[in-house]
């Protein structure tokens, strides 16, 4: 008979010291192997007079009245007691989850009462599931983070319970390194499709990319649980494989189909659809939203070279600017805008980045050929980092920059340099830019190369004579051209022998003066004089 609210209340008391409770035992099934894969313990009130209450009736009046820890600690008892029997006479036993309500992580040392119990049986804490609910996790973001802790430095699993309930659910899981997410399908109006199928198709997929397996709770049907396993949920309670069990017929199920099968990790999603891929409220607010700039998640199977964007972000639209759209990005084959050449840069940087484990950068070009705007081409910036294996492929975040602009800018540069240089060679021209103002000296590449000039002398023209590239009884006679220059001499021209080879060289000067007509820059050049009888400048007349 159902208990009313304050009935419960009286009866606690007597119901925690009588020991009312029993544990049943909801078996967790793979349903891709049909494994037996664990259990959660379900509290039970056994009521001496109005028989087996329900859980949901009666936990909420023992959190409110702050009993809960106490009941909670009585069934983690009871499930230490139940492995303890199972390694007694089976050597074995399967990891159990237990659930811990927020009340008890109140308690600044449930945790301790918890270890004690534990110890008391000897049980490995590898057979133990710490299920903690998402609203907790929510509330006390702070305490939830250090608790959670606490239970991996003692090598708990924890599970991160009614997943989906709440709307922050997505972003307590960045925070929060929960090892299993328990998603109840009875928060997604149970419909497989349709929106509630998409967002639990995103929280599976995301979730492979956190790397954290799923077990689906509230799986009543085989529809279900096929499309659970379809978008890559394999692991299932419910219902459809089996109510909660008393102890012992838990005990005999395992033995059974008993298995040793672990969690897998990151295995491939397969039969994943892109167009129900992961709703784009879940991925705004997770991943993406997080990082700056243009990013895509990208799926590559280094065997046969085959790569699929399997999400882009806005900014990773906007980057790329080529008016596509998600739904372009994802259907199109990653290397369509690139040419030979750039794929093989593209594959080599992913084939380091999974070497190296480390992130990777390389720069490709891509064309894209539209029927209105005809060729354009765009050259990519994108860093690149190894994010999960799923059996043979890997999965890449990759971010991106569009640098067409910047590229185009120096490639400019670099052409004209690349003509300046060959027609100087051509020439035999030696070219120089010479600052008035700060009597800075910028050689051309071949005065670098010959003269062995760095890139910018000051104090010019001081540290040439100084070496004697400008020989010293011509240093003076030096002096005073620069000097002429400085005060707006405009051109100028000189015969002078250069090195300590005394190689003559016939030196012009142009000023460049700004609008209120002060000299501003020199530019000099030097053209060898091959003819040997020409005649040098001399020194002691003036330049
Ligand atoms: P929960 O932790 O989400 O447990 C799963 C609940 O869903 C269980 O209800 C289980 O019997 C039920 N369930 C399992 N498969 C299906 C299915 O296919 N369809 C439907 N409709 N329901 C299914 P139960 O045992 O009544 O427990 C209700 C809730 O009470 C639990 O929800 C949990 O929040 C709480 N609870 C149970 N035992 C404990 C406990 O020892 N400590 C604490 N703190 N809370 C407990
Ligand atoms: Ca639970
Ligand atoms: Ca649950």
């Amino acid at each position: 008979m159902r208990m009313t609210k304050q009935e419960i209340i009286d009866a606690i008391p007597r119901a925690l010291e009588e020991k009312q409770f029993v544990i049943y035992i909801q078996p967790q099934f793979n349903h891709s192997t049909k494994e037996l894969i664990g259990g959660e313990a379900l509290v039970r009130w056994i009521h001496p007079e109005n028989g087996m209450q329900s859980p949901a009736d009666f936990i909420p009046v023992f959190e409110e009245t702050k009993k809960i820890p106490a009941l909670d600690l009585y069934v983690f008892d009871k499930v230490c007691a139940f492995q303890r029997k199972c390694l007694d006479t089976q050597e074995n036993c399967i990891p159990l989850s237990f659930n811990i309500s927020r009340e008890d992580l109140m308690l600044p040392d449930y945790i301790d009462s918890m270890e004690k119990i534990r110890a008391q049986y000897d049980i490995p804490v590898k057979y133990l599931r710490a299920e903690i609910t998402e609203s907790s996790a929510v509330d006390g973001s702070e305490n939830i983070i250090r608790i959670v802790n606490r239970f991996h430095e003692i090598g708990y699993l924890v599970e991160m319970d009614d997943f989906g309930s709440g709307y922050s659910s997505l972003n307590v899981l960045k925070d929060l390194e929960v090892d299993i997410i328990k998603l109840d399908l009875k928060f997604f109006s149970g419909q497989v499709g349709g929106r509630g199928g998409t967002i639990i198709s995103s929280i599976v997929n995301m979730a492979k990319w956190l790397n954290t397996p799923v077990i689906a709770e509230g799986v009543e049907t085989r529809e279900q649980a096929d499309y659970m396993l379809s978008i890559g949920c394999e692991y299932i309670q419910g219902f459809y494989y089996s109510k909660p069990l008393p102890t012992e017929d838990f005990r005999r199920l395992w033995k059974e189909r008993s298995s040793n099968s672990e969690f897998a990790h990151n295995r491939f999603i397969d039969r994943l659809d892109t167009g129900r891929f992961w709703s784009p409220e879940s991925l705004e607010t997770l991943i993406f939203s997080n990082y700056v700039g243009g990013a895509a998640i990208m799926l590559y199977d280094i065997k046969n070279g085959h790569a699929e964007i399997l999400r882009v972000n806005n900014k990773y639209l906007k980057e790329i600017g080529m008016n596509q759209t998600e739904k372009d990005v994802i259907s199109m084959n990653p290397w369509f805008h690139l040419d030979k050449d750039n794929i093989k840069i593209y594959k080599d940087t992913l084939k380091v980045a999974i070497d190296t484990e480390d992130e990777q950068e390389c720069e490709t070009w891509r064309t894209y050929i539209s029927d209105c705007c005809g060729e354009d081409k765009i050259c990519i910036r994108s860093s690149i980092q190894l994010i999960g294996i799923m059996e043979n492929k890997h999965l890449f975040y990759i971010m991106v920059r569009n640098i067409t602009k910047e590229k185009r800018i120096f490639n400019e540069i670099y052409a004209s340099d690349q003509r300046f240089r060959a027609a100087s060679e051509h020439s035999n021209i030696y070219a120089w830019e010479y600052n008035i103002n700060t009597k800075e000296m910028r050689p051309c590449f071949r005065c670098m190369r010959d003269l062995n000039l760095p890139p910018l002398i000051k104090n010019y023209p001081e540290p040439l004579i100084e070496v004697g590239i400008f020989p010293s009884d011509y240093a003076d006679f030096y002096r005073k051209l620069m000097k002429k220059i400085d005060d707006g001499v405009g051109e100028i021209e000189a015969v002078i022998p250069l090195t300590t080879g005394r190689v003559p060289f016939r030196i012009k000067y142009t000023t460049e003066f700004d609008a209120g007509g002060k000299p501003v820059k020199a530019y000099g050049s030097a053209i060898l004089i091959t003819d040997r009888d020409i005649v040098l400048t001399d020194p002691d007349v003036d330049p």
